[in-house]
């Protein structure tokens, strides 16, 4: 689904310099590569405060930790999305209330949020599913009014310009009172290895998440709140600095791929290419068809059989999970997002992807399902 090989043979002397660097000066945790990734993320991202941690997961649970929230009380959030999302909640004590999503986005739909709203909510969480943002002029306008707070799920979908109401255009993720993301190696700003980051433009909460991911240390051995360790360590660091230049170029080379697929899937009968919405841009980290009528399991073999990989994201959605079985999650009634899971289906689509390559993936499927 990705070539991370040919991608670090592009940048191998500047990716070798800088993890050399971290190695020579013994820095290897808190040191200066980890505050210089941070500042250059920050003005990339055009928010206040970036703060760097172990992974996405750890960036959701920290940004949660830091709204202050009582057991029991709800949080909104898709139930299709990847289970570190909704994971987070339940571990905090906290209720997730699954929400529809839009059969065209795949992001949370904003259309039924109001109607999850109960006195007990307090945040809604949107997930900017393979590279697309959420409806965030709706949610924050949503939330606003009940006084909710939002957390960004933006682990899919970070470089992504959005188009606020006022003409303004910002990055996903900052757009809601935090941005959580992850550098897991095959996200679109990937490290070698486990990273993350919280963004906010928040002082109050920025100083919050920062001690909740050092042991809740205000300075050294005061510990004033519960915590965590969780630290982005400067490896990776260094790692994304170099990559962190590269990421527009990145998104470029996955929007070019998409387009190929566009125009020789577009025209297929029985297949539905991605939707994009007008405002925001669609950073493709999957490409994801939607199958009306073409057997998605069959074709999931049929490329397996010809040595092509593709994924089923999400196969099964939160809510029919058993780890949700005690919120009684497993009667909701979600049936966009029970179709979906049945019928969509991810094509490789990476930054290094070879005319070849897609010449033959599409060839593949055409074979299977016919003009
Ligand atoms: C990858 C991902 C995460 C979790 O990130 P990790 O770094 O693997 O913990 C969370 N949410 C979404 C939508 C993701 O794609």
């Amino acid at each position: 689904m990705v070539d991370l090989v040919s991608q670090y043979e592009k940048i191998k002397p500047a990716i070798d310099d800088a993890i050399s660097n971290v190695i020579q000066n013994a820095h290897f945790i808190n040191g200066p590569e980890v505050t210089g990734f941070k500042e250059d993320l920050e003005l990339y991202l055009q928010v206040k405060h970036v703060i760097p941690c172990a992974n996405g997961t750890d960036a959701l649970q920290i940004a949660m930790m830091a709204l202050d929230l009582k057991p029991g009380d709800e949080v909104i959030t898709p139930s299709f999305t990847y289970i570190a999302t909704t994971e987070v909640i339940a571990l905090l004590g906290l209720k997730p209330v699954f929400v529809e999503v839009n059969k065209d986005t795949f992001c949370i739909d904003e259309n039924e949020i109001e109607q999850a709203i109960t006195p007990k909510t307090k945040a809604i969480v949107p997930v900017h599913l393979y590279g697309q943002a959420a409806n965030m002029n709706a949610i924050m306008e949503i939330a606003k009014r009940h006084n909710l707070f939002v957390v960004e799920d933006n682990a899919q979908a970070i470089g992504s310009n959005y188009h606020l109401t006022d003409g303004t255009v910002v990055k996903t993720g900052t757009i809601g009172h935090i941005g959580c993301t992850s550098f897991f190696p095959s996200k679109n700003l990937g490290c070698y290895g486990d990273g993350g980051a919280i963004f906010t433009n928040n002082d109050e909460l920025a100083l919050k998440i920062k001690m909740i991911a050092n042991h809740g240390q205000s300075q050294k051995y005061y510990h004033d709140i519960v915590g965590c360790n969780s630290r982005l360590d400067s490896v990776q660091a260094a790692v994304l600095r170099i990559k962190l230049r590269q990421l527009e170029n990145y998104i470029d080379a996955r929007r070019d791929v998409a387009a190929y697929y566009d125009a020789f899937f577009g025209p297929m009968k029985g297949i539905q290419i991605p939707f994009r919405s007008d405002d925001s841009k669609h950073v493709f980290h999957q490409y994801t068809l939607i199958l009306d009528g073409p057997n998605r399991d069959g074709l999931n073999e049929y490329l397996a059989s010809r040595d092509v990989p593709s994924m089923i994201y999400y196969p099964i959605p939160a809510h029919r999970q058993k780890m949700f079985a005690s919120f009684g999650a497993g009667d909701l009634h979600l049936p966009v997002t029970d179709s979906l899971t049945q019928r969509v289906i991810s094509l490789p689509i990476h930054t290094e992807m070879q005319k070849e390559q897609l010449e033959y993936i599409t060839k593949i499927v055409e074979e299977f399902i016919g003009k």
